[in-house]
């Protein structure tokens, strides 16, 4: 039996026709930037996320860059003096910390909560400086940061919150989704996400209508209106058929997130008990998606090579945690900085969650696992 840690042909057999209509009717348009495909998919998320607008961009890691430009960290060649801080977790995706680079901003890292493996909100608080503007929790692996200590720190040093929902569409925490935390909050729709489209796009939620507004300015060269351009923006536009494709999708979503937390709890109940893995935390007011289901081992390494050789896919992220990187070494940090971010990095493995696993693949993954212990 083969157990992709993917299988994203599966969802598309459900999907083929509805998908080929709606890409047929765009390139019959040969309309391909922004436009009513564009626009109605925003509608829909904003409506799905319960937030007022959603801006749609051309990738995960945009639609954080294009908040930061928006929400006016975004150092510009005229600026002097020492660069604004942005407080990301040090055990995340790159483009978290890479986007705050980008804008002219200094990357600055917080540990994690080691049974979440999200931003820790009393190392949060630690770092905060005169310099620092905002803070990006990441809602890793479908399940939100801690917001309540994060909203509270953050109002009361006048801090913007941008939250990293990449991994996160449709996640709750309290009954309130992701987008009604931040000032902004970044989606993706890179193939491997909830929501994957036929390529790179992405999306800001927001509850702001001024921030939405110049969200639209940024992603198109910050012209508005045409040829005059208020502020330097990019081009961060969404495409047609990217949107085309995700809509057709977007109705299936809470279905499929039901299917990824059922394959869930069947691993949880199968390594129940089991010393040797901790299986993911989700706190009671957490409402996970479970983008990736994620065990912690000591044997972490020989359980990777049990799945590899029974040709299972497992993925390890993040092996590197970012204060760790190389291209972050000019910041200075060092190894023992952050033990929760270098612990997670150094013990835990994505199994395969996604939504069309067989009972009889599920457990063929759970069986491999246990007999590498
Ligand atoms: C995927 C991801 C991103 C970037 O999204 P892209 O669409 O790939 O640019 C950012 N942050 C996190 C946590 C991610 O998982």
């Amino acid at each position: 039996m083969k157990v992709p840690l993917l299988d994203l042909k599966a969802q598309y057999a459900e999907l083929k026709e509805e998908t080929r209509a709606a890409i047929d009717a765009v390139l019959e348009s040969q309309y391909f930037i922004g436009g009513e495909n564009v626009a109605n998919l925003e509608k829909a998320v904003a409506q799905y996320s319960g937030t007022l607008d959603a801006v749609g961009v051309s990738s995960g890691t945009d639609a954080l860059l294009s908040s930061l430009m928006a929400l006016d960290i975004y150092r510009s060649p005229l600026d002097e003096g020492p660069a604004d801080e942005v407080i990301v977790p040090a055990y995340t995706f790159f483009a978290t910390a890479g986007s705050v680079w980008r804008a002219g901003a200094k990357p600055v890292f917080a540990d994690i909560d080691p049974d979440t493996y999200n931003i820790d909100p009393k190392s949060l608080e630690e770092k905060i400086t005169d310099r620092t503007k905002a803070v990006i929790p990441v809602h890793l692996y479908g399940q939100c940061a801690d917001m309540d200590p994060i909203c509270k720190t953050a109002k009361k040093h006048s801090l913007k919150i941008i939250e990293d929902g990449a991994q996160a569409i449709g996640a709750k925490q309290n009954g309130i989704k992701v987008g009604n935390f931040g000032d902004t909050a970044a989606l993706s729709f890179f193939p491997s996400k909830n929501l994957g489209g036929l390529g790179d796009g992405g999306m800001v939620l927001t509850n702001d209508a001024d921030i939405a507004q110049r969200l639209r300015q940024m992603r198109n060269h910050g012209m508005e209106p045409k040829y005059y351009h208020k502020r330097v923006g990019g081009n961060f536009r969404l495409d047609a058929l990217q949107a085309a494709g995700l809509l057709v999708k977007l109705s299936r979503l809470d279905k499929w997130g039901d299917m990824r937390r059922a394959n869930a709890a069947f691993y949880d109940a199968a390594f129940d008990g089991i010393e040797a893995i901790k299986t993911p935390v989700i706190r009671p007011e957490n409402y996970s998606i479970y983008n990736q289901y994620i065990i912690s081992s000591p044997k972490r390494d020989a359980i990777l090579e049990r799945l590899k050789s029974q040709n299972i896919g497992c993925e390890i992220y993040y092996p590197v945690p970012l204060h760790l990187q190389e291209c972050f070494k000019p910041l200075g940090y060092k190894k023992g900085d952050f033990p929760n971010a270098e612990y997670a990095a150094e013990h835990t493995l994505a199994l395969p969650i996604y939504p069309e696993l067989s009972e009889q693949q599920l457990a063929f993954v759970a069986e491999t696992v246990k007999s590498a212990l």
